[in-house]
């Protein structure tokens, strides 16, 4: 009979939030996977768990995932750990799930703080339907496919955001959605310095020219109203078509699928890049 895999919420800033269930089945367990074993050593210290640790984390998940899942086909139970929040949303464990899924291992939630459903709940934003999606890529192709492709979304749009990036965020967020779409920066949520900003991407880049962006962030953005005029410029609008003509599209198909995504009319966009085009020879 194999083991359990037990995904242990740890606290996102404030350790009273650290569950009893979550502190009797690190308890309980026969070990512990954590991203970064000196973080989670301060935590079994604070609440007394002692119990063997092994890494488990972005770089070494294939490896120490194998040696997870023999461990837990041969009985023994286990707790996976990140640095903060629960495991596997936007932190390592997906993997080792969909492992444990393959080997019909049980994995249960040891449900806990979650800085993105937090960070959803105080936005003010609607919570009826929502899209998490986690960090945007470093990557500025992939970035900009992504952005790209939530320019449509009607959904509450939850994005992960280190200070560092912030402004940088902010000014590619502007770019797609517009400086006046609303927006909540939820900052070092359940910490002392908790803040919830609920401006506009454009108010959030003028207040950040000012003061440094510090600590933790989590951008909750309204999605796009139904109906209503266009939120891009026709210029933005020909770009469009540029970047589906850049992916091997027909000049036709891009027009069509620019027009689709930004309200203009398929034929002025099919007009206009032939102008253009007719122009620059
Ligand atoms: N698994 C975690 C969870 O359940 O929320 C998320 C881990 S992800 C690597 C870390 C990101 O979560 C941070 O860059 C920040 O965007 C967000 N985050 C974590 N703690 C936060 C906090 N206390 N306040 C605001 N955002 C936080």
């Amino acid at each position: 009979m194999s083991g359990t895999l037990y995904l242990v919420a740890t606290p996102i800033g404030n350790l009273g939030d650290f569950s009893p269930r979550a502190v009797e089945t690190l308890k309980s367990v026969d070990f512990i996977a954590a991203e970064d074993t000196r973080v989670t050593l301060k935590l079994l210290n604070h609440f007394g768990i002692k119990k063997p640790l092994i890494s488990y984390f972005e770089h070494n998940r294939a490896q120490s995932g194998e040696k997870i899942i023999e461990r837990l086909l041969s009985g023994e139970s286990v707790a996976l750990v990140s640095d903060a929040g629960m495991p596997a949303i936007s932190d390592p464990g997906e993997d080792l799930v969909r492992l444990c899924a393959r080997e019909n291992v049980k994995v249960c939630a040891v449900p806990g703080p979650c800085a993105a459903v937090s960070a959803l709940s105080v936005s003010g934003m609607s919570t009826q339907r929502f899209t998490f999606e986690g960090f945007l890529s470093t990557s500025n192709k992939s970035r900009a496919e992504h952005l790209e492709s939530l320019r449509e979304e009607m959904r509450t749009i939850i994005i992960y955001e280190a200070p560092h990036k912030l402004m940088t965020t902010l000014a590619d967020l502007k770019e797609v959605f517009g400086g006046d779409r609303e927006l909540s920066l939820c900052r070092e949520i359940t910490k002392i310095h908790e803040e919830t900003i609920r401006t506009t991407i454009e108010g959030a880049l003028e207040l950040y020219s000012t003061i440094p962006p510090k600590g933790e962030y989590v951008l909750v953005i309204k999605g796009k109203e139904p109906g209503g005029k266009p939120e891009t410029t026709f210029e933005q609008a020909t770009e469009r078509v540029e970047f589906y003509r850049a992916d091997g599209k027909s000049l036709k198909q891009a027009a069509k699928l620019a027009s689709e995504d930004t309200g203009y009319s398929k034929n002025e966009l099919y007009n206009a890049i032939l102008e253009k085009n007719h122009l620059n020879t």
